[in-house]
């Protein structure tokens, strides 16, 4: 793995007694590497790592401490994704539009791969911000290879033919098995693409659009991909 830059930051507090590493949420932000660093100074933010577009992975937070920038979140059992994950940010000018640089995926894996064997993190608990706070947040966006990134052993990916092992029907409650908060069903639906069909999202383009407008209001998921939540739904539910 490449050298890790340390450049500290001073906001982050102590974990609750009783909240283990168990996730990574990985985001994405405009902005490069270093001015990354500064502006989550700025805004009195953090996050455990931060990996620009030239693959240099800067650490600001010593991963043991609680940095913030999860905000009100949930997956599976865990409320407030902070107390339990370690936070990573990768540039992305275009906001997860358009396909990360294979510098930077490279040191992402192998950041990753280090994390899930120090704290046993499984595989279930690495998730997307969009996952984690689906009314809220986009990130890392369409673009994130989460298929690729499965197959180097970083998350969960499923299989098509896994659909019919599954008798559940009802895409609330298959989001559930999944891991996402369901309080609003478009924007966990359209979190779900995100991650796990990207195809169907929509281009925006304009970066303030995509932070703004996260899931169009009325979202349903098209019944032709009812077969990959429950294919998804079902790889999730093995890990219980
Ligand atoms: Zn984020």
């Amino acid at each position: 793995m490449k050298k890790i830059i340390q450049i500290p930051l001073p906001y982050w507090n102590e974990r609750p007694k009783k909240c283990a590493i168990k996730a990574i949420v990985l985001h994405c932000s405009a902005h490069e590497g270093i001015p990354m660093v500064k502006l989550l100074n700025k805004l009195r933010l953090s996050a455990h790592f931060v990996i620009g577009t030239d693959g240099r992975i800067f650490q600001l937070v010593p991963e043991e401490k609680r940095a913030f920038h999860a905000g009100v979140s949930s997956w599976r059992e865990m409320v407030n994704l902070n107390h339990y994950s370690i936070g990573i940010e990768l540039s992305s000018p275009s906001m997860g539009e358009k396909v990360y640089s294979d510098e930077q995926l490279a040191s992402l894996v192998s950041l990753c791969r280090a994390l899930i064997r120090r704290y046993n993190i499984p595989a279930e608990n690495i998730a997307a911000h969009s996952d984690v706070a689906p009314t809220r947040k986009p990130d890392p966006g369409k673009a994130f290879p989460w298929q690729r990134f499965a197959a180097c052993g970083v998350g969960l990916w499923y299989d098509l033919n896994d659909a019919d092992k599954i008798k559940e029907n009802d895409v609330e409650k298959l989001l559930k098995i999944i891991g996402y908060n369901t309080d609003n069903l478009p924007a966990a639906s359209y979190a779900f693409c995100r991650h796990f069909v990207p195809e169907l999202i929509q281009e925006q383009g304009n970066i303030s659009d995509i932070i703004t407008n996260v899931y169009p209001a009325n979202f349903v998921l098209p019944s032709e991909y009812l077969p990959h939540l429950k294919a998804c739904a079902y790889k999730f539910s093995k890990r219980y």
